[in-house]
């Protein structure tokens, strides 16, 4: 049997998605800034899909810029913030890699000051050392996610947004996770900068946008042509960008249902893997329902010399996950996130996370399959 469980690194593209797509290749090919009839039947799929998105995210076309992706995107946001005259951000130290490494660069350029929120136990945002922490640097960026890729930890972006406001702070917010999974108005939320990227929700890899609220002011990133409207130079995805604006429309239609059945998938792994699987726990929040993403599931093993080959013998199994240790010795490139939560670096980690496409069978074969590795140890 093989079990596809790692969909918080990537989705199988949805085929209403692959259908949507198909003309865009050969059909509907020309390149969007050229002025004839086949430039300009492009630019109108591309503005269309933009008017779509928009209305989806409760938001105006303007605001939304189409990227290569998540990463593309975070650091849009953030270095062109910086070109605009920030000089402190506030960020954490969960954060994403295309966040985490994009400030420290900066920092390390002696560029801005970089300032770590606390994290309470289980890796929530300490919102009274972010208070702190905006009521000493006004005017900073502060880049916080909305749902932990690793473990799922969900943050309260509306009052994180609130704060920034009434601090004069500029909210980017890596939305990847969180992007089609629930419903963002965009405007209602006093975000300055989201973020998507396709991939995530059964669209295509390399295609992804940026929101930016209209009152916040940012330089281009990519320089060349005059596309997305000066922000972004390089010729348009044109397949991508019908692809990105499928995958969320199906995904908002969807929504409710995707999301019973996720999150029923979700508790019946939980309550597996108590009955069946010896000394487990679950790291982060993502043990617990309304504070953590219902498609990621971060399960914690005990000590064992074993550990090192769970992911390899979970995948002799036909099962895909990821995984991370804390990394204590700093010999070994461990996760981040589970060592800046304080997990034990002697327990293992796997994190499952689900689609709509996972059925129960695989999550009970993914059980047994750990609870033959786990329970036959010393
Ligand atoms: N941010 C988060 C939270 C992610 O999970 C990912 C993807 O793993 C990214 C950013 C990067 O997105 P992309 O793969 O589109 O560059």
């Amino acid at each position: 049997m093989k079990v596809y469980l790692d969909n918080s690194a990537t989705t199988p593209v949805d085929p209403e998605v692959f259908e949507a797509m198909r003309p865009y290749f050969m059909d509907v090919f020309g390149n969007p800034s050229s002025i004839h009839s086949h430039g300009r039947e492009a630019r109108s799929v591309v503005e269309r899909n933009r008017k779509k998105v928009a209305e989806l995210l409760g938001t105006s076309p303007a605001e939304i810029f189409f990227t290569s992706g998540g990463t593309e995107s975070d650091n849009t946001a953030i270095v062109s913030s910086v070109r605009k005259g920030v000089r402190v951000a506030i960020t954490s130290p969960i954060e994403h890699h295309a966040v985490l490494h994009t400030l420290e660069a900066l920092e390390r350029r002696g560029e801005i000051a970089l300032k770590y929120v606390q994290l309470t136990q289980g890796g929530a945002v300490d919102m009274a050392h972010l208070e702190q922490l905006l009521s000493t640097h006004k005017g900073a960026l502060v880049s916080l996610m909305h749902a932990n890729n690793e473990l799922g930890n969900l943050s309260d972006v509306n009052a994180i947004s609130m704060l920034c406001k009434s601090h004069g702070a500029t909210y980017h917010s890596d939305t990847v996770q969180t992007m089609g999974k629930y419903v963002h108005n965009l405007t209602a939320s006093h975000i300055n900068m989201a973020v998507g990227s396709a991939h995530k929700f059964h669209g295509p890899k390399g295609v992804g946008f940026l929101y930016i609220n209209g009152e916040t002011k940012i330089d281009p990133f990519v320089y060349g042509g005059a596309q997305e409207r000066n922000m972004r130079g390089g010729t348009e995805n044109l397949a991508g960008i019908v692809g990105l604006a499928k995958g969320l429309e199906i995904a908002y239609r969807d929504m409710e249902i995707n999301r019973a059945h996720i999150t029923g998938l979700k508790l019946q792994m939980i309550q597996e893997l108590k009955e069946k699987v010896k000394g487990v726990d679950f790291n982060g929040l993502s043990g617990d329902m309304d504070r953590s993403l219902y498609s990621v599931l971060n399960v914690g093993v005990p000590e064992s010399a074993e550990n090192d080959m769970l992911l390899f013998n979970l995948d002799i199994k036909g099962i895909s996950v990821s995984g991370g240790s804390a990394c204590a010795s700093g010999t070994n490139v461990g996760s981040h996130v589970l060592d800046a939560i304080g997990s034990d670096p002697n327990r293992g980690a796997i994190r499952f996370s689900f689609s709509k496409y996972t059925t129960p069978e695989e999550i009970s074969y993914a059980v047994d399959s750990l609870a033959e590795i786990i329970n036959c140890r010393d």
